[in-house]
């Protein structure tokens, strides 16, 4: 078998296997008679929790599925599925999530199962938009879980790591379609980023900013203002920001593959994800790395980040600080607090990241972050159980329901010990 890698090829799985069953039976029957296998979903993970020594699983041949009730508000969907189809299919019916990530083209269990969000105050990740599931448990079984399953089952299987099974059918809070504008402002001051940060961040239904770091402060504010509510009050070029002339990328690529932007109102489903469903976003020559803060601490964190900026230098692509309301699943990296997310697009240097990402720690630690479980960290086991106060709760539940560590791979044996 070819070498296969991650999207951003920094990991290249060593999986002696890729099985593509069919059907739900056959994923079965693959799960009962594989002593160890690992889902695996779009490959959009920098870290290596899709990544095994033994045997890997796609779900990207089994049938699809898309089923709306609308009286429940929900649709059922193949958990291979991307966002990308998912949103469009709804769309196409009138309905709508309530937010996606960057980036359309990621499957909806890779997402679910890392905690993975957009930007909003009142956003939670998307993992939160998941009312129930099926999953091939460790003895080839399927299972359903929601709302009704005791010993908070919804709650621990959200964000699970692939740990528990794999998941075969996504189950999500729709609503009715909305219409969102994004509009960008180009180098807020650090100054006013830091003295106005609750409530620029608040003025608007999404709001990313993204900075480097250096002097020009946050170079990029995005507000995606959803139609319909209160229309953003913040005048940022009163607080020295200038707006966009034009459509620009948050990173060094073609401004062409992304969103829409100049304030025109488009579905959710074409302004809620940064980057075009129809383009190809970036080369993949690059490491994510992400931290999540309590919002409190956010002003404090970023002013704490600033002199790293010569460690950032040759490395940083670009930098998003965005905002997600508290999850409820045990091991969202937003569980139980609202939070800023500070994250790193750094050009795709190994060696130089894992430098850049152990001084980030460092400097963070006063202000528990959490790191985003699909994208590069350092931080010893002992230090994540700190900070995911359920991680030993979850490892609990895996050995139970895996005991003999089916869906183990070395990432999951390193971080629930
Ligand atoms: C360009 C880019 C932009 C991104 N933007 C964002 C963003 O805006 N916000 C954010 O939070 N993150 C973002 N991410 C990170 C990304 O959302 C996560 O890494 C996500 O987990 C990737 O999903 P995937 O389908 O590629 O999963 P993979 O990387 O393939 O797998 C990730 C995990 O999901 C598990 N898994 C996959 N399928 C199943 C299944 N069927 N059953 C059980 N477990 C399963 C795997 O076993 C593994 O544990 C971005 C990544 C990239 C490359």
């Amino acid at each position: 078998m070819a070498a296969r890698t991650n999207w951003a090829g920094n990991v290249v799985y060593r999986a002696s296997a890729l099985a593509r069953p069919s059907t739900v039976d056959e994923l079965q029957q693959l799960v009962a008679t594989t002593p160890r296998l690992t889902a695996l979903g779009s490959r959009h993970s920098f870290s290596t929790i899709a990544d095994t020594d033994a045997d890997q699983v796609t779900l990207s041949d089994l049938p699809p599925l898309f089923e709306i009730d609308t009286d429940r508000r929900v649709v059922r969907v193949a958990a291979g599925s991307t966002h990308s189809q998912v949103a469009a299919g709804l769309e196409a019916r009138g309905w709508a999530l309530g937010n996606l990530a960057s980036l359309p083209h990621i499957s909806t269990a890779g997402a679910v199962a890392t905690g993975t969000h957009g930007s909003g105050t009142r956003n939670p990740s998307l993992a939160q938009a998941v009312v129930g599931l099926d999953v091939v448990r460790a003895d080839g079984s399927l299972a359903r879980v929601d709302a009704a399953t005791p010993d908070d089952a919804l709650d621990v299987h959200r964000v699970a790591l692939g740990a528990l099974g794999v998941v075969t059918a996504v189950e999500l809070a729709i609503e009715p379609t909305f219409h969102v504008a994004t509009t960008v402002s180009l180098d807020l001051p650090w100054d006013a980023v830091l003295e106005h940060f609750d409530v620029v961040v608040a003025d608007g239904y999404s709001v990313s900013l993204f900075t480097s770091f250096d002097d020009r402060g946050a170079r990029q504010v995005w507000v995606k203002h959803r139609l319909g509510e209160t229309a953003p009050t913040v005048d940022l070029v009163a607080l020295g920001a200038r707006p966009a002339d034009g459509p620009v990328h948050p990173g060094e690529n073609d401004p062409a593959g992304v969103t829409e932007q100049g304030g025109v109102p488009g579905p959710w489903s074409e302004r809620l994800p940064h980057f075009r469903s129809s383009f190809t976003p970036s080369t993949g020559a690059e490491i994510q790395a992400e931290y999540l803060v309590p919002a409190g601490s956010a002003v404090a964190a970023l002013q704490a980040l600033r002199p790293l900026r010569s460690v950032f230098e040759p490395i940083l692509i670009a930098a998003e600080v965005r905002t997600i309301a508290p999850d409820t699943a045990w091991l969202a990296p937003s569980s139980g607090r609202q939070s800023v997310g500070l994250h790193f697009t750094f050009r795709r240097d190994a060696d130089a990241v894992a430098a850049a990402v152990e001084r980030i720690e460092d400097v963070l630690a006063p202000f528990d972050p959490r790191p985003h479980w699909g994208k590069v960290a350092a931080m010893d086991p002992e230090r994540l159980h700190a900070a995911y106060p359920r991680l030993s709760d979850f490892a609990a539940v895996a050995r139970d329901l895996d005991p003999t560590g089916r869906f183990r791979n070395a990432y999951l044996a390193r971080v629930l010990a």
